[in-house]
């Protein structure tokens, strides 16, 4: 093997990503598709539009690739097609339910940003099913995951849940999906990291469980079947890339980054910052259960040792790069995202303002989705510019309340932060980041670590590269971050910012 295709199947767009042995990207192609909200508080895809969009680009990258059926000398040529695998990586608990004798999905797939379900989750709540949830899945009840997705899709379309009870029908979250195409509907399968989001898999027997099935009503014939996030589970239709290539590795998009962020040892994290920030630490082969309310999580299964679980410990900050899209589209402060950073320098700093982005509520630790967005701490004296520092301050506290109950969940300390996504390009941003969590946050060279990192997965199982040291080595340090922020300083600005973020809570519960 001398060469990766990573399929990127995001939110919004799906891209395919040629790396080499030395883990550059040497060729990319993305197509956007379409967003679908019928009604407020709903959010669907159309699954052929999924699979369109990224069979579309894998073929872009394919055609470069293939040679000419037959060379100058009337022989068939080599090309980089004959040594190569494919990896995927997927926005994740987003719910596909397809019928297994056509392909075709028998209706929208529910994309994980969905509210619709979310009376069920308060139901499940009143019930008392969170600790039992949790123990077992090591997720928080919340319509984010896919079980009650699932469910809803059998009990509102017309006729679903008899034709699955039948075996006629195929659930699967987007991975599943695309294997499933790939394959010309072959394999039905998921990997442990992407089957830990669905809220029916036990984190602990690894396998789908009983009683979570029974308790969403869910019918086993329905699942995929769960397979390593490293290994060849099938080979591509040639009818589908032009070429039997074998499908190598699967992970969930923020597994995936932690795997590209070579985030291999207990204890190292990396954050990902776009319109959220999504922290991730490796715990090693133990699934740590979380006492501040993050999740527990697979984060891939091999390829260290026969089948080897690691698992990571997981917050979210609803509000990070969002919240520098609405100084720039709500406020109208900024006209690009980046010239945040050149406007906050302008002050030494933000003059005892606190902006708290709760816009959509407030997500670990705090859970509070009554919260709403506060600005305090104003007199005469703030400008636009104390604003905008406030504004990126609070995207690297949030950080730093996600970062502290890791730490307390774990017992492990963290020695520093490997960072990636759009916004980590803001230096200030960064240095912010290290003074409020007082350890290095260190930023790679290479920061399209989602698809890195799936590639990485299906190399390993390749032969492409040989093991994590060697993967480890790729990883480069483009700019290293200390903390230059006393201890002292640093407790009290965590504590003012507590104060803060208090204040922002309960504000729409009326
Ligand atoms: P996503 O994958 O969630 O779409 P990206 O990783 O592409 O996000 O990052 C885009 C986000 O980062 C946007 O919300 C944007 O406002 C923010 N962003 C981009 N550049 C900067 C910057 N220099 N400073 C602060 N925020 C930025």
């Amino acid at each position: 093997m001398k060469h990766v295709l990573a399929l990127d199947q995001g939110t919004t767009s799906s891209r395919a990503i040629l790396f080499d042995r030395a883990g550059q990207a040497v060729a990319v192609a993305q197509r956007e598709f379409r967003q679908i909200f019928p009604q407020p508080g709903w959010v669907e895809h159309d699954a052929n539009e999924i699979w369109a969009s990224q069979s579309a680009v894998a073929r872009e990258l394919m055609e470069k690739v293939l040679p000419a059926p037959v060379g100058a000398d009337g022989r068939a040529t080599k090309s980089i097609a004959d040594e190569m695998c494919v990896a995927i990586t997927n926005q994740r608990e987003t719910t596909v339910l397809w019928e297994r004798a056509t392909g075709q999905p028998v209706a929208n797939a529910i994309v994980w940003q969905d509210r619709r379900t979310a009376p069920r989750c308060d139901e499940l709540r009143l019930q008392g099913k969170a600790g039992l949830i949790q123990k077992k899945t090591g997720l928080v009840i919340d319509a984010y995951f896919s079980a009650t997705k699932l469910q809803w899709l059998l009990d509102h379309v017309p006729g679903a849940r008899a034709r699955a009870e039948r075996g006629e029908l195929a659930f699967g979250t987007v991975d599943s999906w695309l294997i499933w195409n790939l394959t010309g509907g072959k394999v039905h399968a998921t990997d442990a990291s992407n089957a830990s989001r669905t809220m029916l898999f036990n984190l602990h027997t690894l396998q789908w469980d009983d009683e979570l099935l029974r308790l969403f009503n869910i019918p086993r014939s329905v699942l995929p079947q769960v397979v390593s996030s490293s290994g060849v589970l099938g080979h591509t239709d040639a009818n589908v890339l032009g070429a039997a290539l074998p499908i190598a590795g699967v992970a969930g998009d923020q597994q995936a980054a932690t795997f590209g962020q070579a985030c291999f040892a207990p204890g190292m994290a990396k954050n990902t910052y776009g319109t959220g920030c999504f922290m991730l630490m490796n715990t090693g082969t133990a699934a740590v259960p979380s006492r501040n309310k993050l999740l527990t999580t697979v984060g891939w299964q091999g390829p260290a040792g026969p089948r080897r679980t690691a698992y990571c410990l997981e917050g979210g900050v609803f509000m990070a790069g969002a919240t520098i899209q609405w100084l720039r589209d709500g406020l109208q402060m900024i006209q690009s995202a980046p010239e945040v950073e050149a406007i906050a320098n302008l002050v030494p700093d933000t003059g005892d303002v606190y902006l708290v982005p709760a816009f959509a509520g407030l997500g670990a630790p705090d859970w509070d989705g009554y919260a709403r967005g506060t600005l305090l701490g104003m007199t005469r004296g703030t400008t636009r510019a104390h604003i905008a520092r406030a504004a990126l301050e609070a995207i690297a506290l949030q950080v730093a309340d996600v970062f502290d109950a890791m730490a307390r969940d774990s017992g492990i300390a963290l020695k520093e932060l490997r960072v990636d996504g759009g916004a980590c390009s803001n230096n200030l941003l960064m240095q912010m980041q290290a003074d409020f969590l007082g350890v290095p946050v260190v930023r790679p060279k290479v920061t399209e670590t989602t698809a890195l990192g799936a590639a990485y997965l299906a190399g390993l199982a390749t032969g492409l590269w040989q093991d994590a040291a060697e993967i480890s080595s790729q990883w480069q340090v483009d700019r290293r971050f200390e903390p230059q922020l006393g201890a002292a300083q640093r407790r009290a600005k965590l504590a003012r910012w507590r104060q803060a973020v208090e204040r922002s809570k309960a504000w729409a519960d009326n």
